[in-house]
């Protein structure tokens, strides 16, 4: 079967797309990998065999101009399976492109195996609760769940640079508002997220320097996010991010099912919450019964120190 990523380089960074390729190598069959970008990219030169779609206006595509670089990509005939990272591209094109080709398309999915002409795909189904596979024939777009798959050693190979050429635009006039502020949490190693527990936003600010201590990412739940304290692009959970850090502490979260569908991928989660019957202590592995304003001068203390 041939088996193709596809990605936007900027939108999602390097790992998302390493882990792809690394599933498509453990896939084995005929593969490539097919990225976008507004320009060259040194990064790219270590991927291995990439061809790299370039055109300046990638660096802020509307779906028109992406949908089409991603068509002369991919050329006339589809893959089997194109793997693409969780992000915007996906959120733009994957299901458009699934529709020109014929192909299903499938989201949220944390394991891939072939079974002669069909793919079997696992995906995460009532906020996480549940598994669902699903079997497709005929071909399948899958958006991957970052850090589900191991990433890619580099592998042989060069980058060729493919110029797109003109790219039509959407005819809508576009205002990007750019939220940036929860970028980093899909590839975050360690995530401090905040909850209503911290009272304010001074309060949720007070985990600015505690998650810089840490080099954390900052998260939120979706009460954090709903009291202005927290962008919308920080809230974990089901209708936010999914993340799987090595380690997610949660401050101040009272561990509501649809936040920890968003945080059930972490490697080791610690839970700082004044209430000792709070949910989230059954989704922790370590369980800090303390009001968080008493505990953070002396981790300040000790990280400091
Ligand atoms: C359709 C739907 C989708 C949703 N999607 C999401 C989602 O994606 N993400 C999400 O997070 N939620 C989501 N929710 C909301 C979810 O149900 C909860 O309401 C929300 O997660 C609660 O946020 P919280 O834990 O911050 O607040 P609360 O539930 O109010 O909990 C606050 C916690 O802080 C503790 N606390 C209070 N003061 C302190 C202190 N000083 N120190 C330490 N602990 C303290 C309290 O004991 C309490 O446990 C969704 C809900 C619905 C219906």
């Amino acid at each position: 079967m041939r088996i193709a990523v596809l990605a936007h380089l900027q939108d999602v960074g390097e790992a998302p797309v390493r882990e792809a390729m690394g599933l498509m190598a453990q896939l084995g069959g005929e593969a490539q990998t097919l990225l976008l970008a507004p320009a060259a990219q040194p990064a790219v030169a270590a991927m291995g065999e990439v061809r790299l779609g370039v055109h300046a206006a990638l660096a802020d595509p509307d779906p028109e101009m992406a949908y089409a670089a991603a068509l002369r990509l991919l050329g006339d005939q589809a893959p089997g399976l194109l793997l693409m990272p969780e992000g915007p591209l996906f959120e733009m094109i994957g299901a458009r492109l699934a529709g020109h080709f014929g192909m299903s398309a499938v989201r949220d999915v944390d394991a891939v195996e072939l079974a002669g002409e069909a793919v079997v795909l696992r995906k995460g189904a009532y906020g996480g609760k549940a598994y669902v596979r699903v079997r497709a024939t005929g071909g399948v777009v899958a958006a991957l769940r970052a850090g589900a798959f191991p990433a890619a050693e580099p592998p042989a190979g060069s980058a060729a640079e493919v110029q797109l050429g003109e790219l039509p635009e959407g005819g809508q006039e576009r205002k990007t508002v750019r939220d940036t502020a929860g970028d980093d949490l899909g590839r975050a190693k360690v995530i401090v997220s905040g909850g209503r527990g911290l009272g304010s936003a001074e309060g949720y600010e007070s985990l600015r320097p505690f998650a810089r201590m840490l080099g954390a990412s900052l998260g939120a739940s979706r009460a954090a996010v709903d009291e202005g304290w927290a962008s919308p692009a920080q809230q974990v959970g089901i209708t936010g991010r999914k993340v799987a850090p090595e380690l997610y502490l949660a401050i101040g979260i009272s561990g509501a099912s649809q936040h920890l569908s968003g945080m059930s991928g972490s490697r080791l989660v610690i839970a700082v919450n004044r209430d000792e019957h709070a949910p989230i202590f059954e989704a922790a592995d370590i369980g800090v019964v303390a009001d968080w304003y008493q505990l953070w001068p002396h981790l300040q203390k000790a990280l400091e120190g």
